[in-house]
């Protein structure tokens, strides 16, 4: 049972998602793990990008950025590289991630930059009030594809670990404890992680409902190995009614970006004195 308090992450801002959507279990979930591993402004930074998700930026006390649409990814990697001490965590929908910002979410992870990426899974569209994105099912009728969408669904874990990303894990948002936990241990992975979580827009998507979710998700278990490569792949490819696992489906250990950039090394550049140098001669040559 979880008796830590969270109140000091509490700000006076009123919750202003729609009352049942997954992002309540998302934001209780990070607020428990915070309190749990004692992270604050001092040591933590969260971005996010545009969406209902980006919301949670109000809703937490932790230092916080809010990018522009698909470049939250981008804006922690520089706080990231300025202090490489700092957690750093960004949130994103599906369609901040994996469209306008999809070329930032492969190249973090094939540079294993150490940040955790929450993806708020909810195949669709919810701020702009429901149109099919990236993540919808081929055939799914919305504002934007009335007669059914004519496009493949992309598979976030499945570009992540193409691109090589070396944590990865899937959980549903209404499983506070588990998402709790699943968040803790990408932090604490030294590389780019990201987890799925299934979060049901209640009010757009009426296919990934909460109940779809806890009808046909099941945990890949103890015996599962999460440092087999092709299982992880296997496990990526499915999705469908009873077949969609969650838990910690890949996780190794490779050196991150940051510990093979060699100014890194002496510590964080922030902690670093900034020479001060003359560029007058450059003004004048250009003016
Ligand atoms: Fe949540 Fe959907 Fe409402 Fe956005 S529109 S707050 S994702 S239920």
């Amino acid at each position: 049972m979880f008796t830590k308090s969270t109140e000091q992450f509490d700000t006076p801002n009123m919750c202003n998602w729609c009352p049942g959507c997954g992002n309540m279990g998302i934001w209780t979930g990070f607020k428990r793990a915070a309190a749990l591993e004692g992270w604050n402004n001092g040591n933590t930074a969260i971005v996010a990008g545009i969406g209902c998700h980006g919301h949670i930026m109000n809703f937490v006390n932790l230092t916080a950025f809010e990018g522009l649409h698909g470049r939250a990814i981008p804006v922690a990697s520089g706080i990231k590289l300025a202090n490489h001490k700092l957690n750093v965590f960004v949130f994103t929908g599906d369609g901040d991630c994996l469209a306008e910002g999809g070329n930032h979410f492969m190249h973090a992870a094939r540079r294993n930059q150490n940040i955790t990426v929450i993806l708020h899974d909810n195949a669709i569209y919810g701020l702009t009030t429901g149109q099919t994105s990236p993540r919808s099912p081929k055939g799914y009728k919305s504002k934007s594809t009335p007669t059914g969408n004519i496009e493949e669904p992309l598979h976030p874990l499945r570009m992540a670990l193409s691109a090589g990303a070396t944590f990865l894990a899937r959980v549903y948002s209404g499983d506070i404890p588990r998402l709790t936990e699943i968040l803790i241990r990408a932090n604490n992975h030294p590389g780019f992680a990201m987890i799925d979580i299934l979060q049901p827009c209640v009010t757009f998507n009426r296919m990934y409902s909460h109940a779809f979710y806890q009808e046909n998700i099941y945990e890949v278990g103890e015996k599962y190995d999460p440092t087999d490569k092709e299982l992880a792949f296997a496990k990526s490819l499915e999705w469908g009614l009873k077949k969609i696992p969650v838990g910690v489906l890949y996780e190794v250990r490779e050196p991150t970006y940051e510990e093979q950039v060699p100014q890194l090394a002496s510590g964080a550049l922030v902690a670093k004195p900034i020479k001060k140098r003359d560029i007058s001669s450059l003004y004048n040559h250009y003016q």
